[in-house]
């Protein structure tokens, strides 16, 4: 219910302007990697020194017109030239509303196909993240026409849906590569399972097919126990620490990300920066509602000043 309530009001920007500010400040800077492309590559630099490599995104997403998503491209192409002046060991995940897909999707893909192009330049792969189920066919579409030009593109897989297995067996016949998350976006029960736990055996189960039969895919969770499962499946069939990765999101779950890489497992730390961070930060707030205590507990500090 509270889930439901914090996906609803992730829609709601104008409650950036209460949430804004500096009673949220603690908590955004927990998320989120910075406002500025500089803070961005300051703190993947230092993620990279700890060994593990980087998904920069920059945030944004429902943009409505095609001047802002021309902009958003332009910006991305900016972040790609930062990433090579810096050397990280990095990739660029981005959405495609924030690409202008909700106004028409050649201009969409027209924006993408720049920021594919000059990634393949500088040898950096792009990740397209997955949005609510109103976009997944449009979304798993556009990037089987970008996978069909360029091979350094990947796409976003989400457990909760029903459709998932069908669309994964797809991908890896194409053998593109895959992140497989759980889905963080209110769906109704006609597309997605309701219950948590289904959407957990849902994911072992395209965890498996991903590692047996995918390319490269890229397990992306703080669940403990689907990691422990999924390192014990990879040591039972002889798939390597080098063919797959885990993925984890910037702040979440510190001591488990450095216990992977101490136990030779690669780790990929999700990182968004950006002014844009409001409906990103209510869907942290929606997987752990005890996160909202951070907010509550500033509002009350501030109201005791
Ligand atoms: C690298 C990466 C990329 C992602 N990309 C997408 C995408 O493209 N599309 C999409 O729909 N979703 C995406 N997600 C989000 C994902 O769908 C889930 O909503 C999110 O990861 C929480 O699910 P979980 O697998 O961690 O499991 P859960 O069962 O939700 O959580 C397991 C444990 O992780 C910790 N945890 C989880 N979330 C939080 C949190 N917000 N704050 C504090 N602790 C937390 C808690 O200890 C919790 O008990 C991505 C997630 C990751 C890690």
């Amino acid at each position: 219910m509270l889930r439901g309530t914090l996906l609803y009001l992730s829609d709601q920007p104008k409650l950036k302007t209460i949430l804004g500010g500096p009673i949220a400040r603690p908590i955004v800077q927990r998320f989120v990697a910075g406002e500025s492309l500089q803070d961005a590559i300051e703190s993947g630099k230092q993620i990279n020194a700890n060994g593990m490599q980087i998904a920069l995104d920059l945030l944004g997403e429902s943009v409505h017109n095609a001047q802002d998503a021309n902009a958003a491209a332009v910006q991305y192409i900016a972040l790609l030239h930062a990433m090579d002046r810096a050397g990280l060991e990095a990739y660029a995940s981005l959405k495609l509303t924030q690409m202008g897909l909700d106004i028409d999707p050649a201009l969409c893909l027209r924006n993408v196909e720049r920021i594919v192009a000059q990634a393949a330049e500088f040898g950096f792969f792009v990740r397209v993240d997955m949005e609510g189920s109103s976009h997944t066919q449009a979304t798993l579409d556009l990037f089987k026409t970008l996978f069909s030009r360029h091979r350094n593109v990947g796409i976003v897989i989400q457990s909760y849906l029903y459709r998932s297995e069908g669309d994964i067996r797809e991908l890896n016949v194409l053998g593109a590569q895959v992140r497989l998350c759980k889905g963080a976006y209110n769906e109704p029960a006609t597309v997605a399972y309701p219950q948590k736990a289904d959407t957990d055996h849902n994911y072992i189960r395209l965890m498996r097919l991903l590692l047996t039969e995918g390319n490269y895919p890229a397990i992306a969770t703080h669940d403990e126990q689907i990691v422990k499962e999924t390192t014990r499946f990879a040591a039972q069939q002889g798939i390597g620490h080098d063919q797959f990765e885990f993925q984890m999101l910037y702040g979440i779950r510190r001591d488990l990300q450095e216990q992977l890489i101490r136990n030779g497992y690669r780790m990929r730390v999700y990182m968004p920066y950006g002014s844009e961070w409001y409906p990103y930060l209510m869907r942290r707030m929606a997987e752990r509602p005890a996160n909202m205590m951070f907010i509550l507990g500033g509002m009350l500090k501030e109201r005791r000043r």
